[in-house]
């Protein structure tokens, strides 16, 4: 039987909170990247370690901690009202359950496992360049590739847990479901963890996370609670899909050729500030760190519809392995809208906006892609 398709329109709501929240990320990125093109420009960069050198009594290891903290704690006061709309905006769609006092202090978290992480890149980045003035950009490329597949590891126990409880699943019907659906992958995840987002937010989500021994798939309680078991299934053979793509270590190896490139890049326009245009004292001084940020930005932005088209074709793959892997591909359709619904997403966003900034595919094309598989095979049900 041939599908209906469903009117081609989301609500008046989900499209001004979706514009909304697009203007705000376009804004925190102007503000972020005026600031630094300012540093460069101006002599603000030079003013400030000078400051720092002050406050460290000229020690180049503790300027440098200190640069990084005032340069940190500037773009943050920078960015904080609009991080302080966003949060507002959250309440505003009936989308959050967070207090203030609690969005505070994940919001003081984050900047200081930010700060923590940043400055061990940075201070290992200065004392490269001065010890290996010649292949620091070699040598850093390998300590952040070292960095990347360490964090990727960390991140479902270390840095995750810092804002979110998690638990083993306790739905052991669930759990049986798992354990057949990845056998019959021939693979073995090495556990499903409830992520306790209610605390905070009303919206639901699931992922994949965490390398070798610490991959895992983690589910919402948001989900948990408020979808059926079959529902669950689907969103669970989804994430095995990732699982079983290798999409984890696949976006590991893009980013190692992309900042190689980076950080290849990143050296030659350094030396053509410090030698062509006398821009700063030389490579290992640390006020040209905002011009390798605006370069690390720019890569990132110019980068960003390509690896959103890679992300996209790892969700078709991850969806194509659920559709496969479940009985039937209702609940697969029932979930997906269920989810625009709790998470007031666009199911039918501008096509423009989805090629250039989405990593997901749009809820009505997934669900259009699931009916359209279904219809090949020859025992389609649903
Ligand atoms: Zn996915």
């Amino acid at each position: 039987m041939a599908t209906v398709p469903i009117a081609q329109t989301d609500t008046p709501e989900a499209r001004k909170y979706n514009r909304t929240k697009r203007w705000l990320e376009f804004s925190d990125l102007i503000v972020g990247f005026v600031f630094l093109l300012l540093l460069v420009l101006t002599h603000g960069s030079a003013r400030l370690r000078d400051f720092a050198y002050l406050g460290a009594r000229q020690y180049y290891t503790v300027a440098v901690a200190l640069y990084v903290f005032m340069l940190m704690l500037i773009s943050k006061l920078l960015s904080a009202p609009l991080e302080f709309y966003g949060f507002r905006l959250e309440h505003k769609y009936n989308l959050s359950n967070q207090k203030l006092g609690a969005w505070l202090l994940d919001e003081a978290k984050s900047f200081a496992v930010g700060l923590v992480l940043i400055l061990v890149l940075v201070e290992v980045l200065y004392a490269t360049i001065r010890a290996y003035p010649e292949h620091w950009w070699l040598i850093m490329w390998a300590v952040f590739v070292g960095l990347t597949v360490l964090l990727a590891q960390l991140a479902p126990v270390v840095l995750l847990p810092i804002f979110y409880h998690f638990e083993p699943l306790k739905n052991d019907g669930l759990r049986e479901r798992l354990t057949k659906l990845s056998e019959r992958a021939g693979t073995r995840v090495r556990g499903v963890y409830e992520w306790k987002i209610s605390e905070k937010s009303k919206k639901a989500n699931a992922a994949l996370t965490g390398l070798g021994k610490t991959r895992r798939i983690i589910v919402a309680d948001t989900l948990l609670q408020n979808y059926s078991d079959d529902e669950i299934e689907a969103v669970l053979a989804h994430e095995l899909g990732h699982h079983v793509h290798a999409h984890i270590p696949k976006s590991i190896l893009l980013q190692m050729g992309i900042t190689f490139v980076g950080f290849w890049a990143a050296d030659h326009i350094l030396r053509y500030a410090v030698e062509q245009r006398s821009m700063f004292q030389g490579l290992a001084d640390f006020a040209n760190l905002p011009l390798l940020a605006l370069i690390a930005t720019l890569v990132g932005l110019l980068l960003s519809p390509v690896l959103n088209a890679f992300s996209r074709h790892n969700e078709r793959q991850a969806d194509e392995y659920a559709w496969k892997s479940i009985p039937s591909i209702g609940p697969f359709v029932t979930g997906m809208h269920k989810l625009a619904s709790q998470n007031l997403a666009e199911e039918h966003p501008p096509r423009w906006i989805e090629l250039l900034f989405h990593s997901h595919p749009s809820i009505g094309k997934r669900t259009a892609a699931a009916e359209a598989w279904n219809a090949k095979q020859p025992t389609g049900t649903a």
